[in-house]
Parts: structure tokens; C-alpha cells; sequence
């Protein structure tokens, strides 16, 4: 029964420990293996996609298990524009930069959700020179040759905000002398073109370098006040791995604050590591670009990604008046970071770390607890059937009182006490008379019934220091220990008395019965137990003579009866 406890306690142990063995290898290996996601940048690399980079090179995306490829955008080696939102779309990167017009793109069906709004404000400009002599695009006219993206151009990237600024102007699109643009600062320069569109984060710098002076109209000066540069996914991505994308998001924003305090760090960081494809993308040009992206984001007032609904429901108006779209849903559109989620990414690292010592603590505990659970189970067990063992050994199974193994264990103790401290010591015994005839009479179930009754009835007169016990067949015995002869007659006679009175009730009849008594106490000449007992049962033997129903007692060996 022991060993068989201690096995499965020690099974248990081994399960216990595999499963934790296990737990603490997946762990490892979860945070050992990153998750492979790429970034689609909508132009070539510069400080424009500082917060990436940092993100990147600061070990941000790594530490939230992202191993991230940033891809440049401009045009591929077929001298196609790179799309951002046909690389999500089509899932050859996960995330990536684009501007507000992506609302377009979501109004027309497309699954894209805006994750972080990165440039509060639009770097979109109209360019010129100061040699061109007007700085509203009221003064454009209807000669002068300019380069806007205008709608019908043929070109999947137009400019909603040029669009907008020049309704509000009151320009005519038709009456314009535009041709696309060739994108080349020197048709500006040379007089090609007069107004191109342009980055304020960018060409400025340019133009002042080749010794002109830029004229920046803004938008913004007409009321068309967008968003810059955002950070996008698609629904599915979303849907399917929602941590991964507030993995990125939140690293990549992490990158941001980084970039914007650290430019100078940042700017060398492209230099070393991304190639700018233009030589004119000197660390002069990054800081400069920096400068303008920190006034654009706004980052001193705003928090870093921050996505305003109101801002986007304003925008997306300007897009219904201008009729680029003719519905928008903004619920679809708009990521929620829910507030908790941050704090949860922050903690998440460390709750990680905790949770292996935790669970193994936890195991440990449990492991103890089911094991002195086990040893008390097994303790109680064993009581249990020590206390059957003893009762079984100890009580007669038909009446319930002291057998005769009980009764002459007490028998010698008492006689040896009685005798080394001179203390009186009286023995009863007591036999039914004629219970053959009960048995012959009722059937042996009702002689046991008697035997009950009898057991029960003489129980009731007895005090608790008397042994009461069973001899043998119908033979019982009463010790009373310092208690003598003449203390017991009396208690005799009520036995007696009790007895011939009592009716047993069986099968609807009532039995009635008698009995014999023999009564002795112990004698200094008593050398050992069996000299007292053979005294009463010849007490006994001499009450069934006598006629039965009676006493017989002796305060000495002498036979004699009373
Ligand atoms: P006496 O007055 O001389 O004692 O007559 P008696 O019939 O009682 O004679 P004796 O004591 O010799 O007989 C004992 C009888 O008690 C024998 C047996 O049938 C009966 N007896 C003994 N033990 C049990 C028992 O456990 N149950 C029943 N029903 N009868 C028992
Ligand atoms: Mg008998
Ligand atoms: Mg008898």
C-alpha cells in the first residue's frame, strides 16, 4: 500500500517536471525566433523614414520579437513607381508608408487600416522661385507653364491636396498650361516649368543650394490642412496577427521619439546603412530634412502617431467635395490602440521573465501539497483500520460489550493492583439459565436476541469503572475493581432482579429468562488470578444447584452458600 502510493506520487512528479521542462523550452524558443515582416517605404531612403531605421538599428523591433526589412520605394529597375499599397495589398510587405490619399484607396474597397498618423502635417507644397515673380496660386494664370499631378493625367499617385488648395483658389483645372512632372529640379530652375509639386522637407534645400530662392505656397494657407506621411497595413494582417501589428507599430513610434531626439545619430545611421541612391543625400541634407519632419510632426505637443478622427472626418470631406470619393467609413479605417494595450506591450517582456519562476513555484507548491495530502489520506487510512482492528479485537461482535480477550487482560491488572496496594477487588459471574430451552423453544437468532437484551439491560446498572464483557456462550463476567463483596451484593441483586423481569421481544413474542449469579472478591490468600475466578464459577455452579434465579457469594475459599 506504501510503495504503491510512493509510485504514483513519483509518476506524478515526472509528469510535473516534463510539463514545466517543456513550458521553459517553449519559452526560450518563443523568444528566440523573430517574426520576419517588411516595411514598404513610398520614396528612397532618407530621414523622411527616420523612425524605421532607429526602430531597426536600435534593437526596438528585435525586442518585441520582429525581425523587419525595410524596402525603398521610388522606382523599381523597370522604371515602374513603387506602389506602397500594392506591396501590402498583395502581402510582399506587411506594413507601410504612404500619405492620406490611402483614404481613397479605402473608400474604393480596399482593405488598408491607417495604424499611426507619423507627420501631423502635410510636407506638401507648390514650388517656385522668387525669379517667377508670384507667390499665390491665383497669380497662375492661364500661360504660365507649370507641373502638377492634376487629375486624368494618366498617374495612379495624384494630389488630392493640390487639387483642393487650387478649388478653394478658385483656379480653373481646365484652363491650366500644365504638363506632367518630370520630377527634375533643373525644369524649375531653367524655366521649363515655373510650380512644381514638392516636399518642403526636400527640394528647398535643393534650390537654395544651386543658388535660387524657393517660394513655398502652401496648402495650408487654403484651409487644406492633411496629414503627412502615415503608417499603414492591411484588414487581414490586422485580423490575423493583431500582436504582430501592435509589435510594429508600437516599436516603430519607439523609433520615431528616438530619431527626432537623436538626429544626428539617425542621420549617420542612413548614411552608413541604407543606400540613398543619390549622391546629393548628404548628412547636410538629412539634418536639414530632419528639421523641417520635427516641425511637421509636431512632436512637442503631440504625441508621437497620434490619430485624430476628427482631422481624418475633415479630410475625408474635402475628398467627398472634391468628388475623389463618394463615401467613406472611418470605423474600418482608423486603428484603436487600445489604452491598455500599450502598458500590457511594456509589461509584457517582464511578465514573460516572471511567468517560468511563477509556474515552477506553483509546481513545487502543488507538487508538496498533493504529496502531504497524499500522507494524510494514507495516515487517516491507516487509523481507520488500526480503530476497526482494535474494535474487532476488542468487542464482542453479538452484543457489543468487552470480549473474554478484553476481560482477562483486566483481570490480571487489577488482580496485581489490587494485591500490591491492599485494595478490595470483586468478580462476578453469571450464566442464563436453561438456555438450551430458549434455543429449542424460539430458534438460536432468538437466543441471540436474549443475549442482546441481557448484555443491554445488565450494561444499564453498571458503573463506568466496572468491566463488563462477554466469557463465552451465555456466560458473562463483571470486574469491579476497589469495590467489595458486600459493595457488590447489592448490585448483584439488581441484576438479578433486572433480569428476571426484562421481556425480549422477538417475532411479536416476549421471551422471558433468568439467571444464575456467582460473586466472590479477591483474598489475600489468591496467589493467582485463577484461584479468584475458580472461586465464582464454583459460586456459580453452586447458584444452579440451589434451584437458579439466585446468588451465590463467599468471603472466603470456603464453598459454603448463602
Ligand atoms: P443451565 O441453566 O444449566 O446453564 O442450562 P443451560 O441450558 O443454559 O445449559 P448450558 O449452560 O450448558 O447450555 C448453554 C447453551 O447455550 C448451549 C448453546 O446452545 C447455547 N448457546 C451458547 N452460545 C450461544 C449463542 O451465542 N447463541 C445462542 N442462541 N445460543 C448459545
Ligand atoms: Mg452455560
Ligand atoms: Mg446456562
Amino acid at each position: 500500500m506504501h510503495q504503491f502510493v510512493c509510485s504514483r506520487i513519483n509518476s506524478r512528479a515526472v509528469v510535473i517536471v516534463a510539463v514545466f521542462l517543456l513550458l521553459f523550452a517553449f519559452s526560450v524558443q518563443a523568444q528566440t525566433k523573430l517574426t520576419p515582416v517588411a516595411i514598404q517605404l513610398q520614396w528612397n531612403h532618407q530621414f523622411q523614414f527616420a523612425g524605421y531605421y532607429a526602430a531597426k538599428e536600435k534593437g526596438f523591433y528585435k525586442e518585441v520579437g520582429l525581425d523587419v526589412t525595410i524596402k525603398d520605394g521610388g522606382y523599381d529597375s523597370a522604371g515602374h513607381a513603387v506602389v506602397p499599397e500594392a506591396e501590402v495589398l498583395f502581402n510582399r510587405a506587411q506594413f507601410g508608408s504612404t500619405r492620406t490619399d490611402l483614404l481613397i484607396n479605402h473608400s474604393q474597397g480596399l482593405p488598408f487600416v491607417v495604424l499611426a498618423n507619423i507627420m501631423q502635417h502635410s510636407p506638401y507644397i507648390f514650388l517656385t522661385t522668387d525669379q517667377y515673380d508670384f507667390d499665390r496660386l491665383e497669380d497662375i494664370g492661364q500661360y504660365r507653364p507649370i507641373s502638377l499631378n492634376l487629375p486624368n493625367d494618366g498617374d495612379e499617385r495624384m494630389d488630392a491636396e493640390a487639387i483642393a488648395a487650387l478649388k478653394v483658389a478658385g483656379v480653373d483645372l481646365t484652363s491650366l498650361n500644365n504638363h506632367f512632372p518630370t520630377w527634375e529640379l533643373g525644369d524649375l530652375l531653367s524655366g521649363h516649368t515655373q510650380l512644381i509639386p514638392s516636399y518642403s522637407t526636400d527640394e528647398p534645400y535643393f534650390v537654395k543650394k544651386a543658388g535660387h530662392t524657393p517660394v513655398l505656397i502652401e496648402p495650408r494657407a487654403y484651409g487644406i490642412d492633411f496629414y503627412g506621411d502615415l503608417l499603414f497595413t492591411r484588414q487581414k494582417m490586422l485580423d490575423e496577427q493583431p500582436e504582430v501589428v501592435e509589435k510594429f507599430r508600437a516599436a516603430s513610434l519607439r523609433g520615431w521619439k528616438y530619431a527626432m531626439d537623436n538626429p544626428a545619430e539617425v542621420a549617420e545611421i542612413i548614411i552608413q546603412n541604407y543606400e540613398t541612391r543619390r549622391a546629393a543625400y548628404d548628412k547636410d541634407f538629412l539634418l536639414y530634412e530632419a528639421g523641417q519632419i520635427k516641425k511637421l510632426m509636431n512632436s512637442d505637443v503631440i504625441e508621437i502617431g497620434y490619430i485624430n478622427r476628427e482631422r481624418w472626418k475633415k479630410i475625408a470631406d474635402i475628398y467627398l467635395s472634391l468628388g475623389l470619393i463618394d463615401q467613406y467609413n472611418l470605423d474600418s479605417f482608423l486603428y484603436v490602440p487600445a489604452g491598455t494595450e500599450d502598458l500590457w506591450i511594456e509589461y509584457k517582456y517582464w511578465i514573460r521573465l516572471l511567468i517560468i519562476p511563477f509556474l515552477v513555484a506553483v509546481g513545487i507548491i502543488w507538487y508538496l501539497f498533493s504529496l502531504t495530502a497524499a500522507l494524510r489520506r494514507e495516515i487517516s487510512k491507516r487509523r481507520l483500520a488500526e480503530k476497526t482492528l482494535k474494535t474487532q479485537a476488542e468487542l464482542d461482535s453479538l452484543t457489543g460489550i468487552s470480549n473474554r480477550y478484553v476481560f482477562q487482560q483486566s483481570l490480571e491488572k487489577e488482580f496485581a493492583r489490587a494485591r500490591r496496594y491492599h485494595q478490595p477487588f470483586s468478580l462476578m459471574i453469571m450464566d442464563i439459565d436453561l438456555f438450551k430451552e430458549v434455543n429449542d423453544k424460539y430458534g438460536h437468532q432468538a437466543g441471540d436476541e436474549v443475549l442482546r437484551s441481557l448484555a443491554s439491560v445488565t450494561d444499564n446498572l453498571l458503573r463506568s469503572t466496572d468491566l463488563f464483557a462477554r466469557y463465552g456462550g451465555e456466560e458473562f463476567v463483571v470486574l469491579l475493581p476497589n469495590t467489595s463483596l458486600d459493595e457488590t451484593i447489592g448490585l448483584a441483586e439488581r441484576i438479578l432482579y433486572a433480569n428476571r423481569h426484562n421481556s425480549v421481544a422477538y417475532n411479536g413474542l416476549s421471551i422471558r429468562y433468568t439467571i444464575s449469579i456467582g460473586v466472590t472478591e479477591i483474598l489475600d490468600s489468591d496467589r493467582v488470578v485463577d484461584d479468584l475466578f475458580k472461586r465464582s464459577d464454583d459460586l456459580l455452579y453452586a447458584a444452579k444447584d440451589a434451584g437458579r434465579d439466585c446468588i451465590r457469594l463467599s468471603h472466603t475459599t470456603d464453598k459454603s452458600s448463602r
